[in-house]
C-alpha cells in the first residue's frame, strides 16, 4: 500500500458487522477465566493484561505508524520526550555512552545532558558536519548508540542519515533518529539505515494540538546477537533477563526483540504508556497526515521565500529553498519538502526578535510547532532558555532567530499577517 492508503487501514481491521472506526478501549484490565491462564501470560504476553504497557486501541495505532515507518513493530509513550528517554535507557544502563548530534531539539539536549548524566549514562556531542572519521574518533568502550534528528527543531537542519548509519554500523550499535517534523510522510529513515525511529507525536502525527505523545518504533534490522557475539556489548538483549522469567528477547523475539524489551522491561517499570482515547485521537490525525505535509511543504515555502525577500530578515533556515546550506541533502532525504517549520534570524536581533512575534495577529505565540494554526516562538527566550551559549550556538541559535510553524490557513493570509507585523518592526 502506498502511504495515503496506509495512513487509513494500517493497524485495525473490522470484524464482519464490527465497528468501522478502531474502537476507543476505556478499560485497565482484561478478564480471563483462569488462573492458569493469567500465569501463562506471565510467561509469553500473547494478549493484552494490563493497560499500563499494552492496550487494544493503542496497539492499532503503533501498529499503524511501524507500517509508516517500515518497521516490526511500535510502542505508544505519553510524549516524545518519554519516547527518547527510553529509546536511550533500553540500550544503555549507568557507565555507557552514546553519541548524539548537537543540533536535536532542546528538550532532548537537556535530557541527554543533564538528567541521563545523573543516572550515570553519558552523552558525547557530535556536529552533524563532522565527516564519518570524526563521528568514528568519538566512540569510547560502551558507547552503545548514535542519535540524530532528521529535520532539526528549531534550526531546520537536514541529518545525513546514512553517514551516521554507517559509522554506528561500523561500531556495531545502532542508530536512533528522531524524525518529528519530517515525519514519515517525508522521509523514512530506516530505509536510510537507520534502526529505531521516535517521535514527538504531539507534533505533525497528532496535528490538531490535542495531546501530547511519543513513539518508538523499531526496525527490526539491528543484529543484537551478532553485535554481542563481536563486542560482548547488548548482552541484555541475548542473555536471560531475571527480571522476565529468564526471557531472552533474541532468541524468544527474533526481529522485535528490541521493541518487547522496551515494553516488557520499560514500560512495565516506568508505566509511561498514553491513554486509549490519546491514541484514539492520535489516529484521527494520522488518517489526514499525507494530505496536510503536502499543505504544509508548499505553505512553508513559499513563506521561506517571503522571509527570504524581507530586508528586515537576516537569513532564513529551509532547507528546501535554492542556496540553503542543507539543500543537498535535503533534495537526498526530503524530496517532497521541509515540512511547514521555518527558522529566520532577525537583523535587529532579541529585540527586533521579540516586536515581529508580538506584532503578529494570525499566527498564534505559542509553545508549540508544527501545528494546524500557524503559530510562533522565540526560541532563545522560550524553549531553549535553559541552554548556555555554546549549546545555543551548536544548535544553531541566536538571539533574533524565530522559529515559524506554517498552519493549514490560505497562505495569503499568512503571509499578509507576516507583513503587517514586519510593518511593526
Ligand atoms: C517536541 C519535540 C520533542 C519532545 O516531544 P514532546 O512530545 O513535547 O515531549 C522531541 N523531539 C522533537 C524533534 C520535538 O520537536
Amino acid at each position: 500500500m502506498n502511504i495515503e492508503t496506509q495512513c487509513l487501514h494500517e493497524g485495525y481491521t473490522p470484524e464482519n458487522g464490527g465497528p468501522g472506526v478502531v474502537p476507543i478501549v476505556q478499560s485497565t484490565t482484561y478478564r480471563f477465566d483462569s488462573t492458569e491462564h493469567i500465569a501463562r501470560l506471565f510467561d509469553m504476553p500473547t494478549e493484552y493484561m494490563y493497560s499500563r504497557f499494552a492496550n487494544p486501541t493503542c496497539d492499532a495505532v503503533e501498529k499503524k505508524i511501524a507500517a509508516l515507518e517500515g518497521g516490526v513493530g511500535a510502542m505508544l509513550t505519553t510524549s516524545g520526550q518519554a519516547a527518547s528517554l527510553l529509546a536511550i535507557l533500553n540500550l544503555c544502563s549507568a557507565g555507557d555512552s552514546f553519541l548524539a548530534m548537537n543540533s536535536v531539539y532542546g528538550g532532548t539536549v537537556n535530557l541527554f545532558s543533564v538528567t541521563l548524566k545523573r543516572l550515570g549514562i553519558e552523552c558525547i556531542w557530535f556536529d552533524g558536519g563532522d565527516s564519518e572519521e570524526e563521528i568514528l574518533a568519538k566512540f569510547r568502550p560502551g558507547t552503545k548508540a548514535v542519535f540524530g534528528e532528521t529535520l532539526t527543531n528549531p534550526s531546520m537542519q537536514v541529518c545525513d542519515i546514512e553517514k551516521l548509519a554507517r559509522a554506528a554500523h561500523a561500531k556495531n550499535v545502532p542508530l536512533i533518529i528522531d524524525n518529528t517534523f519530517a515525519t514519515p510522510v517525508l522521509c523514512r529513515p530506516i530505509a536510510w539505515g537507520a534502526d529505531i525511529v521516535i517521535h514527538s507525536t504531539s507534533k505533525y502525527l497528532d496535528g490538531h494540538a490535542l495531546q501530547i505523545g511519543g513513539v518508538i518504533v523499531d526496525s527490526g534490522n539491528f543484529d543484537w546477537a551478532s553485535a554481542y557475539e563481536k563486542t560482548g556489548v547488548f548482552a541484555d538483549f541475548v542473555l536471560p533477563d531475571e527480571s522476565y522469567h529468564g526471557v531472552k528477547y533474541t532468541e524468544a523475539f527474533g526481529r522485535a526483540a528490541y521493541i518487547i524489551k522496551a515494553r516488557m522491561q520499560l514500560m512495565r517499570d516506568f508505566g509511561c504508556y498514553p491513554a486509549a482515547h490519546s491514541a484514539f485521537l492520535l489516529n484521527l490525525g494520522l488518517e489526514t497526515l499525507p494530505v496536510r505535509m503536502r499543505q504544509y511543504c508548499a505553505n512553508g515555502l513559499r513563506v521561506a521565500e517571503h522571509f527570504r525577500e524581507s530586508p528586515l530578515v537576516a537569513s532564513v533556515g529551509y532547507p528546501a529553498l535554492p542556496g540553503d546550506p542543507y539543500k543537498t541533502l535535503a533534495d537526498k532525504y526530503l524530496p517532497d519538502g521541509c515540512s511547514g517549520v521555518i527558522s529566520l534570524s532577525m537583523k535587529g536581533g532579541k529585540n527586533a526578535a521579540m516586536k515581529f512575534t508580538d506584532a503578529l495577529k494570525l499566527t498564534s505565540r505559542e509553545v508549540h510547532v508544527a501545528d494546524i494554526r500557524s503559530c510562533v516562538l522565540h526560541p532563545a527566550s522560550a524553549t531553549h532558555r535553559q541552554l548556555t551559549d555554546e549549546q545555543l550556538q551548536a544548535a544553531g541559535i541566536d538571539g533574533g532567530m524565530i522559529r515559524f510553524s506554517c498552519g493549514l490557513e490560505n497562505v495569503e493570509d499568512i503571509l499578509a499577517d507576516i507583513d503587517q507585523a514586519l510593518a511593526a518592526v
